[in-house]
């Protein structure tokens, strides 16, 4: 037998048993973190198949339960020829770690592969390490005494520069990455980052310092590194979707529980142990399909309301394309009635007029309700035009100086037959100081307010209107139900109010709110007028808007009577 072989083997087979104690703790940093590591890096790997930065954390998870093995063989076994292979490899799985650690950084952040200039970098860069592994520039011999390898200087040295310089590296691609990103993806960054660095430093300052110091107990902390990297790993999962897996948090955390648990089977020195273990590790799996099964039901209820707001948006697309549509529709519809209405309403009242020869009564009664019913039917027509002019943005308006006091005053003259035929009076109130010239488009607000008296006229049983104007200091602001907002004042300072009020039929509370809505009519009001459309207010509220001016309505309530209301801010013309 060769002699050499047993002092070897008697010295390294000492070394094993007088550290006992110790290997247990280099079995529990070696063992669980390697398999931990592999597990979450198999299931990234498995759900995302095709996914570049899935391959590298896999090949990361590899090469690091590679060198976990090797080392936990330089640390148990005590045949030098093992001991000699295993140590041989360590330096080529800590650079390829390193190296790989900067491609997931890359990758992960830039969502793309890098360039091929820096894969020749990396292939440079590990070039000497993988023709000289095999020679003695890596380790030139075995110190029997301490049954350890002895490290070659320069092999040594030239890996730990590389992995410094790569740990750099990193954190300057991290800085530059996070000045660039967006707020929002910043913390993803910074989390990657803490989790990447923490590893590698811890691996690189405890694997460099038992070498330096010969102390290599030291290295055995340096593995929990990879704990806190697959934390961090699993918390970008859970919390960023890094990777299409939902379920690799609860994954990862159960069996990593499993894999810790099972690890003290390690250490079991008796019966009792053993059996406590195994209960323990029933009872943490049992647990843990149930933790699994709630996680999973949860994220398949999520990925339902997904579904459904994504078909609902869909819906609401469509939804919108048709009534864009329709709103195309009602324009040109409108525009081809107009014509030929228009010479409806122009020979009845030409027949009306007696130029066509004289009608007999019955003929001129009938001819009265033609005439009545295509001013009516205009109406309808213009205010179908400008609901879809309102809605398709084209309503234009042209801004003049003018006086309001000459508009009402024309607008109380036009009503002032219909309110004497129906008895009712109809009263115009002006304000003692002169009104000043407002800028404004004067044929909106004619319309408007001629709305506003003939709805007063319409919804009215008995009384009357009154039209009242004045300037006030300060305007109102108005909530988006229709009620004026006490606490608040308009930031346009002066402005002109018109207030139409009636003796009428009143509003209900309740229906305020929907007033100023797109053909919304109160509930009780086909009784007085039928023909309405519920379309005069809205657009007068676009028009008011188009003035920065508010629009709203009073009222105590049915029977109560009406004030309609009006602001425009006075912009003073020079
Ligand atoms: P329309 O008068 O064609 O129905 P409007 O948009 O002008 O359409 O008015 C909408 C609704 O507001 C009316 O149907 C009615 O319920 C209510 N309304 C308007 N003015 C008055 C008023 N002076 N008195 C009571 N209710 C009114």
């Amino acid at each position: 037998m060769d002699f050499n072989l047993v002092t070897k083997l008697e010295s390294c087979f000492t070394f094993v048993s007088q550290n006992a104690d110790f290997l247990k703790f280099v079995y529990y940093s070696h063992v669980p973190t390697a398999i931990l590591s592999l597990l979450i890096g198999f299931f990234v790997y498995f759900k995302n198949k095709k996914d570049l930065v899935a391959k590298i954390l896999f090949a990361i998870t590899i090469a690091f339960s590679l060198w976990s093995f090797f080392d936990l063989a330089i640390w148990t076994r005590y045949d030098s020829r093992v001991l000699m292979f295993s140590w041989s490899l360590l330096g080529i799985l800590d650079l390829l770690i390193f190296t790989l650690c900067l491609y997931f950084v890359y990758v992960y952040i830039d969502k793309k592969d890098i360039s091929v200039g820096k894969k020749i970098v990396f292939i440079l860069l590990f070039l000497p390490l993988v023709v000289l592994t095999p020679s003695h520039l890596n380790l030139s011999g075995f110190d029997v005494a301490n049954c350890e390898a002895k490290e070659g200087q320069y092999f040594t040295n030239y890996y730990y520069l590389v992995g410094l310089g790569i740990f750099f590296w990193i954190l300057a691609v991290i800085i530059d990455r996070y000045k660039k990103a967006p707020k929002g993806n910043r913390k993803q960054i910074l989390l990657l980052a803490v989790g990447v660095e923490l590893f590698l430093f811890s691996f690189f300052i405890t694997g460099y310092l038992s070498s330096a110091i010969d102390n290599f107990n030291l290295e055995v902390y340096g593995l929990f590194g990879m704990t806190i990297f697959m934390s961090f790993l699993a918390y970008l999962i859970v919390q960023y979707h890094a990777f299409k897996i939902k379920l690799i948090g609860a994954q990862a955390l159960v069996v990593s529980l499993v894999a810790l648990v099972g690890s003290q089977f390690f250490f079991a020195q008796n019966m009792t142990s053993n059996v406590l273990t195994g209960v323990t590790l029933v009872l943490v799996g049992g647990i843990g399909i149930a933790l699994i099964r709630s996680v999973k039901q949860e994220v398949e209820r999520k990925e339902e309301l997904q579904l459904m707001a994504s078909k609902l948006a869909q819906a609401n697309d469509s939804l919108r394309k048709l009534d864009n549509a329709k709103t195309e529709f009602i324009s040109i519809a409108s525009h081809q009635l107009r014509t030929p209405i228009t010479a409806i309403k122009g020979f009845s009242s030409l027949l009306l007029e007696g130029s066509y020869g004289e009608v007999s009564e019955s003929v001129h009664g009938a001819l009265n309700k033609i005439y009545i019913s295509t001013e009516r039917l205009t109406n309808l027509i213009e205010d179908l035009l400008n609901v879809s002019r309102i809605e398709s943005g084209r309503m234009t308006f042209s801004f003049k100086a003018a006086s309001i006091k000459e508009l009402l005053g024309e607008l109380r003259d036009n009503f002032l037959l219909i309110a004497k035929n129906k008895q009712f009076y109809l009263d115009l109130k002006l304000p003692e100081t002169p009104l000043p010239e407002i800028v404004m488009d004067g044929a909106k607000i004619r319309e408007l307010v001629s709305n506003f008296i003939d709805n007063a006229l319409k919804y009215t049983e008995k009384g009357g209107v009154t039209v009242r104007v004045e300037i006030r200091n300060e305007g109102v602001v108005v909530d988006e139900n229709g009620f004026v907002i006490p606490e608040k004042k308009s930031e346009f300072g002066k402005v002109v109010r018109i207030t139409v009020s009636d003796t009428g039929i009143g509003i209900p509370k309740e229906e305020i709110p929907y007033l100023f809505k797109k053909f919304s009519r109160g509930k009780d009001v086909s009784r007085l007028h039928v023909g309405g459309t519920g379309l005069g207010l809205f657009v007068g509220k676009a028009i008011a808007e188009a003035h920065h001016g508010q629009i709203w309505v009073e009222s105590d309530g049915a029977g109560q009577g009406s004030k309609f209301m009006i602001e425009i801010p006075v912009v003073h013309v020079a």
